[in-house]
């Protein structure tokens, strides 16, 4: 693959930098559930980007919105100023939320979303007398985004090593449990008992130290790993005894991926605060917010003297107002398409059923999915030079689909719009590339 690009100056983030560059993958162009290269070949995107064009790609509605609203109100202060565009937003977003997570906080990513969710969690304690609740609880093989926060209560070594000293925090043991769970369709039936492990560190802590909890419902990044049947409950149920607050990180899972608009209400699990960005604008413009229970921006607001900040953190481009409309318009394509919940009927039965044939295909120890999100697990041992992951994905690429791969695992989440004819071609070509390289 030949490019003319002059690529010296542009650092790559979460890339192998000199393999790339000697042998790049060029992106040019995109519409519905395909990309195309520079080189005219399509490539059908079995990844949403990065989990995040859930509407498909190039909208028009949402183009039209972004370029009018540039035109209108191209940018204003956030800080002790408004737009209506940001209210309207927020006001939108609510519909989706579960019952009582009312209040919308503006970032701009989802790193972002999880450090103020992190900070809200901070100042709610301390607001209700409680200062000594400092300490937050993650998970092993977690990922929330990459600022100091979110790696200290993020799970993935790499991600953490090397970036110390990091927040005081524990962590509680990932759900991936292979031995008992291989090949589970939706939600595995063993591990509601590593739920127990967040009372254990709670008496090992103590409550009185710690603020809250924060989990993915399913972790994306770490490996695409399902919560075990009534795991999220309990977790609700410790939290609720001790006075601590539960975040969901739902950067992946919300708008739709698990076939409701978030994990919380398809696993009936309610959380008090959620993070969220990603499909939040299909992914086109950058924004996170944070959803978070009225109580607690009560307690945070009212605590404070009318007159006064209540709350010392905001972006320059909190609720940026052409972000704002990227957001709007693609609530309206999820709504008018019915798109939170498509990956909860045929398509995702689809997906299942489809995946799970590849049980048999070389060295696959798991397959496991839920709405349209899944992942195939090979064996360690076929890696000679270690995880397998970026041959795979340029095997994938090679014969036209786009995959994401971690370690010995390759992990799949179309667009929402996706066809059972593309279903179909993601999985042939799964299948080839592992008889290839095994
Ligand atoms: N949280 C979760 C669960 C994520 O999957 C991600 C990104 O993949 C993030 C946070 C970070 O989001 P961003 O890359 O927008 O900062």
């Amino acid at each position: 693959m030949s490019t003319n690009i002059n690529m010296d100056a542009f650092w790559m983030p979460f890339t192998a930098n000199r393999d790339f560059k000697s042998q790049p993958r060029i992106i040019q162009r995109a519409e519905g559930v395909m990309y195309y290269t520079n080189e005219g070949q399509e490539i059908l995107d079995a990844t949403a980007g990065l989990w995040c064009v859930n509407a498909g790609h190039g909208r028009s509605e949402i183009a039209d919105a972004v370029s009018q609203q540039l035109r209108e109100l191209d940018y204003a202060s956030p800080f002790n100023f408004g737009h209506e565009i940001g209210f309207e937003f927020a006001n939108r977003l609510i519909r989706h939320t579960p019952t009582g997570l009312n209040k919308v906080f503006f970032a701009n990513s989802g790193s972002e979303a999880v450090e103020s969710a992190l900070k809200i969690a901070l100042q709610y304690h301390k607001s209700r007398g409680k200062g000594g609740k400092t300490k937050f609880l993650g998970r092993e093989m977690a990922y929330h985004g990459v600022n100091f926060g979110g790696i200290s209560v993020g799970g993935l070594t790499p991600n953490r090593a090397g970036f110390g000293p990091l927040l005081p925090v524990d962590h509680l043991p990932h759900t991936l449990d292979i031995a008992n769970n291989a090949f589970s369709k939706g939600l595995p039936e063993q591990g509601i008992d590593k739920a127990e492990a967040l009372e254990q560190l709670i008496h090992f802590h103590g409550a009185d130290s710690i603020a809250a909890v924060i989990i993915e419902p399913m972790s994306g990044a770490g490996g695409v790993i399902m919560p075990p049947q009534g795991y999220l409950k309990r977790m609700r149920e410790i939290c609720d005894q001790y006075d601590i607050l539960l975040i969901f990180d739902e950067v992946i899972t919300g708008w739709g991926r698990l076939g409701s608009a978030f994990a919380a209400e398809e696993f009936d699990v309610v959380p008090d605060m959620i993070t969220s960005a990603k499909g939040i604008t299909n992914g086109v413009i950058p924004l996170g917010a944070v959803f978070v229970k009225d109580g607690i921006h009560d307690q945070i607001v009212n605590n404070v003297a009318v007159g006064g900040i209540e709350f010392y953190h905001g972006y320059t481009y909190s609720a940026h107002p052409v972000a704002c409309a990227a957001g709007l318009a693609t609530l309206d394509i999820y709504e008018k398409e019915g798109l939170l919940t498509r990956a909860s009927g045929d398509i995702g039965t689809h997906f299942e059923n489809q995946l799970h044939s590849l049980k048999d295909a070389p060295k696959v120890i798991d397959v496991r999915n839920y709405g349209l999100v899944g992942a195939v697990q090979f064996d360690a041992s076929v890696a000679a030079n270690g995880p397998v992951g970026l041959d795979f994905q340029k095997g994938c690429y090679k014969r036209g689909v786009m995959v994401r791969t971690m370690g010995n695992i390759v992990a799949f989440s179309p667009p929402l719009t996706v066809e059972a004819n593309h279903i179909d071609r993601l999985v042939n070509v799964l299948r080839e590339t592992a008889e290839e390289m095994f």
